[in-house]
């Protein structure tokens, strides 16, 4: 059985639910179709839930292009939709004169993003924000903050489902060709099927680049090769020791091991950075323990190691190896010739921040 449909969305993460939204407000006919039982298992429920101010991507690059817009954006639709969030604000914290020497280059490059409220602190300024702080001086962010990942995609999914928009569950893209007026994909699960869509957003996350490939017709060429960036969290049982969000300075491919905490308090460190084979390796090594009290330490000396407990881990689809910058790669017809297809590619840190910008985006590519 074949149907025809206006646009299909591959993927039900924040991303997928984001374009879908902008897509149904721009009253196309939309499918989202998602392998899993339900919406957001994968990496938008596997990250930090932080909504960054866009401190430190390189300037110009699609992340900071992205990213104070996509954080204004966040914000003011977690205002309307009632969803839960805080701007708890951030510290990114300097120790010892060669991190110093570095706050300069890190505000400089943040006010290229566009990102103008940043002051730098003293360590007696930082210590009268949050007493269990170390550091020779910090960076105040005022713009960052959290965000319940969950309670977001839900609100989005409603906008979807208000404009008339369908989430189809447990449907996998098995692969599919691209034809005259569009794309086929032929759809997996309880109820197979071939869906004929005008417009496919390819939003499949660590997926993104196996499901490129199954479709017949999108040139090979034109599809990155994906890493996989594990990152792991300890949580911490003792009482949180900071009300903002603690962070070192940002290294090129990564945040590094950072303080944050959850809407419900609950203290948490992480994550960390190496490069794995899989897309699906999601266990936490508790031999990692000393070495995260370890980083944490330069910035909270008090921290207890026995008090940190494995919690969880995600895994980022990055287009750069270990030691290369990463940035979001949003394909449309001036990259592979095909009309109707856009595809999602590296979309790690900050995605969650900027979903709402990415949506924008791809509306745009698409009009
Ligand atoms: C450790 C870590 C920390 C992070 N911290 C932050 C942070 O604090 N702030 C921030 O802004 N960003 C953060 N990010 C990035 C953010 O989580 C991601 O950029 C964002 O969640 C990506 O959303 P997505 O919808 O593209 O992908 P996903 O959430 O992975 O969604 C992709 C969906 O596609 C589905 N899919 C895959 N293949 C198929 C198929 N063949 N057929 C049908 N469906 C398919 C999957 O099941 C999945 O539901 C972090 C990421 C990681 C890993």
């Amino acid at each position: 059985m074949t149907e025809a449909v206006d646009v299909i969305v591959i993927g039900a993460g924040v991303v997928g639910l984001s374009v879908a939204r902008a897509l149904g407000l721009a009253d196309r006919e939309v499918i989202i179709v998602e392998q899993h039982d339900t919406f957001g298992t994968e990496t938008s429920s596997r990250n930090s839930e932080v909504i960054h101010a866009g401190i430190q991507y390189r300037p110009g690059g699609m992340r900071a292009r992205l990213a104070v817009a996509g954080r204004d954006a966040l914000y003011a639709f977690c205002q309307s939709h009632g969803v839960n969030h805080s701007r708890c604000e951030k510290l990114l914290v300097a120790n010892g004169e060669e991190e110093l020497a570095r706050l300069k280059a890190v505000m400089e490059n943040a006010k290229q993003n566009g990102v103008t409220d940043l002051r730098i602190v003293s360590a007696q300024e930082a210590l009268a924000m949050e007493p269990n702080i170390r550091c020779d001086a910090a960076i105040y962010s005022p713009s960052s903050g959290i965000v319940d990942s969950h309670g977001l995609m839900l609100a989005l999914l409603g906008n979807v489902e208000n404009a008339g928009g369908v989430l189809a569950v447990e449907s996998p893209v098995m692969g599919g060709r691209v034809v005259d007026d569009g794309l086929e994909l032929s759809i997996g699960g309880r109820e197979p099927m071939t869906l004929r869509a005008k417009t496919v957003v390819n939003c499949a996350g660590l997926y993104c680049d196996q499901v490129a490939r199954s479709i017949e017709g999108i040139p090979a060429a034109t599809i990155p090769k994906l890493y996989y960036g594990k990152g792991q969290y300890f949580t911490y049982s003792g009482a949180a020791p900071f009300s903002r969000l603690i962070y070192p300075l940002p290294s090129p491919d990564s945040q590094g091991v950072h303080y944050t905490r959850d809407l419900g308090g609950q203290a948490k460190l992480g994550p960390d950075l190496s490069f794995i084979a899989t897309n699906d390796d999601y266990a936490v090594d508790d031999t990692r323990r000393e070495a995260f009290a370890q980083s944490a330490r330069r910035f909270w000396p008090d921290i207890e190691t026995a008090e940190l407990v494995p919690g969880y881990a995600g895994i980022r689809p990055k287009i750069a190896g270990p030691g290369e910058e990463g940035d979001f790669f949003i394909q449309d017809k001036s990259v592979h010739g095909i009309s109707g297809y856009i595809g999602l590619y590296g979309i790690e840190s900050p995605g969650l921040t900027t979903c709402l910008a990415i949506a924008d985006h791809v509306a745009e590519l698409l009009e």
